[in-house]
């Protein structure tokens, strides 16, 4: 560590308060040897809505680390489904942070994102997205719903803490041509059981958890859970690494992927969450301490990937890490 590294290191300026912050784990280093057999294929995918922040460097030092201990290739995908939220000048701020700290991914070359459309770019994809959709339609998977979020939360006794299932309102119900309507997929009963890297195995029911699952909304997006369905089958992806705040979108995702005719099933790996002590999850929106910034502050990208490596719960304690040693987290 340089000198002048280590002094902002100690005095801990306003713009480094994200290193003050928690995992989900108070005694965060747990040492895996993580079960992958194979040379994985997995990705970063970043959603525009806003500057990446120490929890997404979690994520990418298990998505670079664990591709590259096991000879495996790091696809970079922007989620940009959510059209109202997304901004270019977040794309491109991701881009650059990401070179900085020397993440490069293997798929597409990042001057090719930069320069047009991409089969990477979710809001590039809006074709493959409407042929999916229309080949569960003409299965009879598929449904338009008129319904608000609203509507759904006034319709059920909402549990504290729970996700209310959307109730089926929509299923026998045709919409007058002039509403505006979102598509859902049926999900019928049953359990979806995988196992994850770092939790075992995992019993989830779609049906109860989520109810059929909104594919496309009243505004004509793309849902979330729909087109990283999609993106990780077309990308053959088959590592599937994000925090654990995502772990119940993961029995309904296998179940979509079933559905749109996916025959393997993708490992996955749920990982510890940078959390504020007050125990909400870092945010974008509430402008948490961004990379950028805490670039400009004079942090190293050594010391960032050692901060998130131990945040994860990869190293005993924060050191500076350079990229090339990430994958000797997971020996
Ligand atoms: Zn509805």
């Amino acid at each position: 560590m340089s000198p002048s590294a280590a002094v902002i290191w100690q005095r801990r300026p306003r713009a480094l308060r994200g290193f003050d912050q928690q995992t989900t784990h108070p005694s965060p280093h747990r040492p895996i040897a993580p079960t992958i057999h194979h040379a994985p294929v997995t990705r970063f995918a970043p959603a525009p809505t806003g500057f990446l922040h120490l929890g997404h460097l979690v994520n990418a030092v298990y998505v670079w680390g664990l591709a590259r201990r096991h000879h495996g290739r790091v696809l970079l995908r922007i989620e940009d489904h959510d059209r109202g939220r997304s901004r270019d000048h977040f794309e491109s701020a991701i881009l650059d942070d990401l070179e900085w700290l020397g993440l490069e991914p293997d798929e597409p070359r990042m001057e090719a994102l930069r320069h047009g459309p991409s089969p990477f770019r979710q809001s590039d994809r809006g074709a493959r997205y409407t042929e999916v959709v229309t080949g569960l339609s003409d299965r009879g998977l598929v449904y338009p719903c008129r319904c608000s979020r609203r509507d759904i939360a006034d319709g059920v006794a909402a549990v504290p803490g729970t996700e209310t299932p959307y109730p089926g309102t929509c299923r026998e119900r045709r919409p007058g041509p002039d509403e505006q309507v979102g598509l859902r997929v049926i999900m019928e009963s049953g359990e979806e059981t995988f196992t994850d890297v770092l939790l075992g195995t995992q019993r989830q029911t779609p049906a109860s958890q989520c109810g059929d699952v909104l594919v496309r909304d009243r505004l004509g997006h793309w849902t979330y859970q729909f087109a990283v369905t999609v993106d990780d089958w077309d990308q053959r992806v088959d590592l599937v690494i994000r925090g654990e705040d995502l772990l119940s979108s993961t029995g309904r995702q296998i179940r979509l992927a079933g559905l749109i005719g996916r025959p393997d099933l993708t490992t996955f790996l749920h990982h510890p969450l940078v959390l504020k002590p007050s125990g909400e999850k870092l945010s974008k929106a509430n402008q948490d301490t961004g990379l950028a910034e805490l670039r400009q502050a004079g942090v190293s990208p050594e010391m960032l990937l050692g901060e998130a490596a131990f945040r994860g719960g990869l190293l005993k304690e924060s050191r500076p890490l350079n990229v090339v040693e990430l994958p000797d987290l997971f020996d």
